[in-house]
C-alpha cells in the first residue's frame, strides 16, 4: 500500500475540472455566466482556432476588486452565496466557486480587472503560477469590468486534449452556447469573433420587435415567421416566449431553448410536457421549435443537482409538468387563421445571413416555383388571355366589394377570405384582403371532422345515425371477435356492429359526421387498429386515433366538386376550428401568398 498524501492544489482543481470544463465550450459558458453575474451589458467575445488557441471574455461589469483578485482563482471561492440557506434563493447563475479555479487549473489563465468599488489608479492582472496555483499579481491597463483570457486549453492534460473535435465543431459548440445565452438576455449586447471574423453583432434589444428580430437571429427567420408568442400565468407561475406552429417541425430536436428563471435547461419532465402538447398535432417522427421562459419563485427549484447546472429539480414537478402541458397544448388549439397571417406578413428578415428553414414552412411561391410550366406552354393564350383576365380581375373585385357590404360588421373580410375556384378537385382557392390562400380540401375538412368528433366524445354527445339499411361486411375471424368483445368501446366512438355469423358483421349505428363516409372501408379500418392495440384500456386511450381514422374516412375526398358556398362555409369552419391549421397527421392545411410575394414571383415593379 503507498501512503496517503494531500493532492496538490493544481490536480484537486484538475480532477474538479473534469466535471466543469469538457471543451472550450464549457469555459464559453462559465466566463459569460461570471460576467453576467457582474451585471454586464455588453460582451465582447473572441476565439481563436475553436477556442483551443485562445479564449478571451471582456466585460464592462462590477469588476473584481484587488484583494479579491487571488482568491477568484481559488475553489470553492465565490461572492455569490455565503450560507446554505442562500441556495434556496438564487439570483446568480453561478454560485460553485468552482469555474476559474479548474479553468485555471487545465490551461494558462489570466483575469485582468478594474473595480467599479475601488478608486485605483490602475487596473489589475492574475495569473496562476505552479502546482500551487499561487496567484502573481501585476498592474495593468482596463476600463471598469473584467476581462478573462484563456490559453492553450489543456496543454498540461493531453489525454483530454485527445477529446477534442475539429477547430469547426468546436466553435460550432462555442456558437450555440453563446446563441443560448444571447437568447437568455435580451438587454444585453453580444459580439462573438472567430479567428478574427465578425460572427454575430447581437444589439441589446428592448422592444417586442427587437426581440422577436434576436430570435430570428438565434432560431433562423423561417422559425419566428412560424411561430406564436405566448405568455401564461399560472400559480405562481409564468411561461412565456414562442413555440413554432405545428407545420414547422424539424428533423432533429435542435431548435429547443428552455429557460427557468433565465438559466437555460434540458430537462426529461420539460421535454415531456412539450411533447404530449404537440403530439395532437405533429407529423410523426418531427419535432417541434420553442424559446420558452419559465419563471417562478427560486425556492420551487433547485438548481444545484449538477456541476455544469444544465438540470434542474423542481419542488412540484407534477404542477409544473400540468402547467406546461396544459398552457402549450392550449395555446397550439388557439392558433388560429388570423394568427397564423399575421405571423407569416411579419417582418422580412431577408437580410441576414442565417440557417434556411427546412421543411413545413414551404410557401407558395416555392410550391409554385417548382411546379411552374416552361414558359412556352403558358404563352397561348396570347393577349386575349390578358384581357379576359383583366376582366376577370374586375369581376373578382367586384365579387369582394359585394361580400364586403354583405358583411354585417362592414369591413371585415374573413381572414381566410372568400372561395373563388376549385383547383383539380384538390385545392380550394380564396382570396383575402392580402392576397391567396389555398386550402387543402380533405386535410382541412379531416382536421374539423376530427374536432367536432372529439369534442362530441369528450361531452358524450356524439350524435349517432342507425343505418335505414344495415350494412353487412364480410370479415376474417379475428375482425368479428374483435368487433365482438370491443362492442362498448367502439359503441363509445359511435359505431355499432354486430357479429351476425363467424365471418360477418352487421353496421347498425354510424356516428352522424361520418354520414357520407365509405362506411365499409372505415369499419376495416377501426378494426385493424382496434386489433393492433389490444386490450379495451389500451383502446380506450387510444380513443383520439380511432376518432383520427374514422374522420379521415368522413371527410371529403379528392374530385368532389364543392359549390362555393360549400367552400366558404368549410373556410369558415376552419376560422372557428382548434388546430385548424394543421391536418390530422400534422401537415398544413393552407398556405397563403401575400399579393406582393405574387408581384415579386412576376418580377412587377421591380
Ligand atoms: P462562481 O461564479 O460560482 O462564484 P467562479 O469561479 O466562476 O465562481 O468565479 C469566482 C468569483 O470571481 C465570482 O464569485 C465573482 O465574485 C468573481 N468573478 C468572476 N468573473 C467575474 C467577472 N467577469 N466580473 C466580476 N467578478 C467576477
Ligand atoms: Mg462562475
Amino acid at each position: 500500500m503507498k501512503r496517503i498524501a494531500l493532492l496538490s492544489q493544481r490536480l484537486a482543481n484538475q480532477i474538479a475540472a473534469g466535471e466543469v470544463v469538457e471543451r472550450p465550450a464549457s469555459v464559453i459558458k462559465e466566463l459569460l455566466e461570471n460576467s453576467l453575474d457582474a451585471g454586464a451589458t455588453r460582451l465582447d467575445v473572441e476565439v481563436d482556432h475553436g477556442g483551443v488557441k485562445l479564449m478571451r471574455v471582456r466585460d464592462e461589469g462590477a469588476g473584481i476588486p484587488k484583494e479579491d483578485l487571488a482568491l477568484a482563482l481559488n475553489r470553492h471561492a465565490t461572492s455569490k452565496i455565503f450560507a446554505l440557506d442562500d441556495l434556496e434563493k438564487l439570483t446568480t447563475l453561478g454560485f460553485r466557486g468552482e469555474a476559474l479555479a479548474s479553468i485555471g487549473s487545465v490551461s494558462r489563465l489570466a483575469i485582468t480587472s478594474k473595480s467599479r468599488e475601488e478608486n485605483l489608479e490602475s487596473a489589475w492582472k492574475v495569473e496562476a503560477e505552479g502546482q500551487d496555483m499561487t496567484a502573481k499579481l501585476s498592474p495593468a491597463a482596463h476600463d471598469y469590468g473584467t476581462t478573462v483570457e484563456v490559453r492553450d486549453l489543456f496543454f498540461n492534460t493531453p489525454a483530454r486534449k485527445k477529446f477534442l473535435k475539429t477547430e469547426k465543431t468546436e466553435f460550432a459548440r462555442i456558437d450555440e452556447i453563446v446563441k443560448r445565452l444571447a437568447l437568455s438576455r435580451f438587454d444585453v449586447q453580444f459580439n462573438l469573433k472567430h479567428n478574427q471574423r465578425a460572427i454575430h453583432k447581437l444589439l441589446a434589444a428592448k422592444t417586442e420587435q427587437e426581440k422577436q428580430r434576436r430570435v430570428a437571429m438565434v432560431c433562423g427567420p423561417a422559425f419566428v415567421e412560424n411561430c406564436v408568442f405566448v405568455d401564461i400565468e399560472g400559480p405562481g407561475l409564468r411561461l412565456w416566449g414562442w413555440v413554432s406552429l405545428p407545420t414547422f417541425s424539424r428533423s432533429q430536436a435542435d431548435l429547443q431553448y428552455f429557460y427557468v428563471n433565465g438559466r437555460i435547461i434540458r430537462d426529461k419532465l420539460v421535454t415531456h410536457a412539450v411533447r404530449q402538447a404537440y403530439s395532437d398535432v405533429l407529423f410523426l417522427g418531427r419535432h417541434a421549435a420553442f424559446a420558452l421562459y419559465l419563471e417562478l419563485a427560486p425556492e420551487a427549484v433547485d438548481v444545484n443537482v449538477h456541476p455544469t447546472k444544465h438540470e434542474v429539480r423542481f419542488r412540484d414537478s407534477r404542477l409544473v409538468h400540468d402547467f406546461l402541458y396544459r398552457s402549450l397544448h392550449k395555446a397550439l388549439a388557439d392558433v388560429n387563421p388570423s394568427d397564423q397571417l399575421a405571423t407569416q406578413s411579419s417582418e422580412n428578415y431577408a437580410d441576414e445571413k442565417l440557417p434556411a428553414s427546412e421543411y413545413g414552412s414551404q410557401s407558395v411561391t416555392e410550391l409554385i416555383q417548382q411546379n411552374s410550366f416552361p414558359l412556352a406552354q403558358s404563352r397561348s393564350g396570347g393577349s386575349g388571355f390578358a384581357a379576359s383576365n383583366a376582366a376577370m380581375q374586375n369581376q373578382v373585385r367586384e365579387q369582394l366589394a359585394a361580400l364586403e357590404t354583405l358583411n354585417q360588421d362592414g369591413d371585415a373580410i374573413p381572414p381566410l377570405g372568400y372561395a373563388i375556384a376549385q383547383l383539380h378537385g384538390i385545392y380550394i382557392l380564396a382570396q383575402n384582403q392580402q392576397g391567396l390562400i389555398i386550402v387543402d380540401m380533405h386535410a382541412a375538412h379531416e382536421r374539423i371532422t376530427y374536432e367536432r368528433m372529439k369534442t362530441a366524445c369528450a361531452r358524450e354527445e356524439l350524435k349517432i345515425q342507425p343505418l335505414l339499411v344495415p350494412l353487412s361486411i364480410a370479415v376474417s375471424q379475428a375482425e368479428a371477435d374483435c368487433a365482438e368483445t370491443q362492442r362498448e368501446v367502439l359503441l363509445s366512438i359511435g359505431l355499432e356492429l354486430e357479429r351476425v355469423s363467424a365471418e360477418s358483421l352487421v353496421v347498425r349505428q354510424i356516428p352522424s359526421l361520418l354520414r357520407d363516409a365509405d362506411i365499409e372501408q372505415l369499419v376495416r379500418d377501426v378494426i385493424a387498429d382496434v386489433i393492433q392495440h389490444g386490450s379495451s384500456d389500451a383502446v380506450q386511450s387510444r380513443q383520439d386515433e380511432l376518432l383520427s381514422t374514422m374522420a379521415c374516412h368522413g371527410s371529403v375526398r379528392a374530385n368532389r366538386q364543392l359549390t362555393v358556398p360549400e367552400m366558404n362555409s368549410l373556410l369558415r369552419d376552419m376560422e372557428t376550428t382548434e388546430r385548424s391549421g394543421q391536418c390530422n397527421h400534422g401537415r398544413p392545411t393552407w398556405v397563403f401568398q401575400s399579393i406582393d410575394e405574387l408581384d415579386k414571383l412576376f418580377l412587377r415593379g421591380q
